[in-house]
């Protein structure tokens, strides 16, 4: 053990990566400090899914789980066998916190409460005497030989024998995730690649969207077109804005979006009814209207549409809302089932930094030991969650991300 003022490891960051990283290490023994700029530890904790977070997700199959971070995903092989999901559920639920799985197998807590998974993780660094700076901002790292001897605090140093960076990314910088570590890692010579939105609301050019603001659609499907081509198509559930559409197809999206956006408007085209084929949908537009005859048009869509989209598609179709639908023609009809079927937005831009989820790129995982977190440019240096070049979809990966980095960064980092 260590005299006061100097630590076996100082984890940088008092998010989730930071907490585990720094329990972790604690509970083998290590003396850890805990450095966090807010004066609360994870405030981005408590605002995922919408405060209820969605702490992992119910995929116990490690190459699977793997696969939703696409191309890094090798990376996670070995932090996902060491602390994957199960492990995840089961240091919860050994900690009072029961995990129940809804729709779409996202996990969370029982009591859908965030606050309920930060407790357990204050706890667990309170059990191995975790020292924890809170409103104490690091602002930069002295550097010799490939080694860091310090890092400075506003007014004073601060030295431990091992550091894990875990400053997380760009995105909801009100939380204090500025990117503040990946300048850092610049300056001690590894790569970062460009850090770039992800699971970001997106903005759309069509008046009418505003009109639907606040409508959520379940079981729609989402359709990405460049040029002509498709190039992505998400199923589920999606939300209108004041300023687009947001919501999880379009937040898994984004991110191919604004890729293809640099060259470019991209077109989105929404199908309201992917269950049905548009011979189908024209057959139940047909027995509707029989069921609704002898009255207006805009009085028959009830069993097809959410009520606020009534007036939207009325309008859009330019069929007269007080026609008799015995009167409505085939061509007025087939105008219906495509809108039904291809209602097209058309993206403007993604909403930025400041409401983005995740933030793609980071420090570059060929820089970075995948059994261990430690870097390999930098003696005792490590990194863990969203600071690494890791981003995965919405449904409790991202964090299950930062779990298993941070851990693996903390064993590690009190081991060797
Ligand atoms: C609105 C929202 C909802 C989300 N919902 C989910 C969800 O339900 N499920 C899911 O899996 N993921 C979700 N995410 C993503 C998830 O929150 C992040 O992936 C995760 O928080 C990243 O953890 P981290 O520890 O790497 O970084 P962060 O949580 O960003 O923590 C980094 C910490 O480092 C501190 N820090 C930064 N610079 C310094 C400095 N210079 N000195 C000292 N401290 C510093 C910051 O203040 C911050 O507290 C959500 C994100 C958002 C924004």
């Amino acid at each position: 053990m260590k005299e006061n003022n100097s630590f076996d490891i100082a984890v940088i960051g008092g998010g989730p990566a930071g907490m585990m990283a720094a329990g972790r290490a604690a509970e083998l023994g290590a003396k850890v400090v805990l450095i966090e700029k807010n004066e609360i530890l994870g405030k981005k904790l408590l605002l995922t899914g919408k405060g209820r977070c969605n702490f992992t997700h119910n995929e116990l199959d490690i190459r699977k789980f793997a696969e939703k971070f696409g191309k890094n995903r090798r990376f996670l092989y070995s932090a996902l066998s060491t602390f994957g999901a199960l492990e995840v559920i089961n240091f919860f639920e050994s900690r009072g916190v029961k995990a129940k799985v809804e729709q779409g197998d996202r996990i969370f807590p029982e009591n859908s409460n965030a606050r309920d998974i930060l407790n357990v993780l204050v706890k667990y660094l309170k059990e191995g005497k975790v020292y924890i700076l809170l409103n104490v901002e690091v602002v930069g790292f002295k550097e010799e030989d490939q080694k860091i001897s310090y890092v400075l605090l506003r007014n004073q140093k601060l030295s431990a024998d091992k550091y894990i960076l875990c400053t997380g990314g760009k995105s909801y910088p009100q939380t204090g995730s500025t990117g503040d570590g990946y300048r850092w890692a610049e300056q001690l010579g590894h790569t970062v690649i460009p850090p770039v939105p992800a699971l970001n609301p997106v903005k759309t050019s069509e008046s009418w969207v505003k009109e639907l603001q606040g409508l959520s659609l379940k079981n729609v499907s989402l359709k990405l077109f460049k040029n002509g081509k498709k190039k992505d198509e998400r199923f589920g559930e999606m939300l209108f804005t004041h300023f687009g559409i947001s919501g999880p197809i379009v937040m898994d999206m984004s991110k191919n979006i604004g890729d293809l956006m640099k060259n470019g408007p991209v077109k989105l085209i929404l199908d309201l009814k992917p269950a049905l084929d548009f011979k189908k949908l024209d057959k139940r537009i047909q027995r509707d209207f029989q069921e609704f005859k002898g009255r207006m048009f805009k009085n028959s869509l009830k069993g097809l549409l959410p009520l606020s989209m009534i007036p939207v598609i009325i309008a859009l179709s330019g069929i007269d809302p007080e026609k008799k639908v015995d009167y409505i023609r085939r061509e007025e009809r087939n105008k219906l089932v495509h809108l039904l079927k291809e209602l097209e937005l058309t993206s403007t831009g993604l909403l930025g930094f400041k409401w983005s989820v995740v933030t793609s790129g980071g420090v570059a995982l060929k820089e970075v030991d995948p059994n261990t977190m430690g870097s390999k440019k930098i003696k005792n240096l490590y990194f863990a969650g969203e600071i690494l070049d890791l981003d995965g979809p919405s449904g409790g990966y991202n964090l299950q991300e930062c779990w298993s980095t941070g851990y693996l960064a903390g064993q590690n980092a009190a081991k060797h």
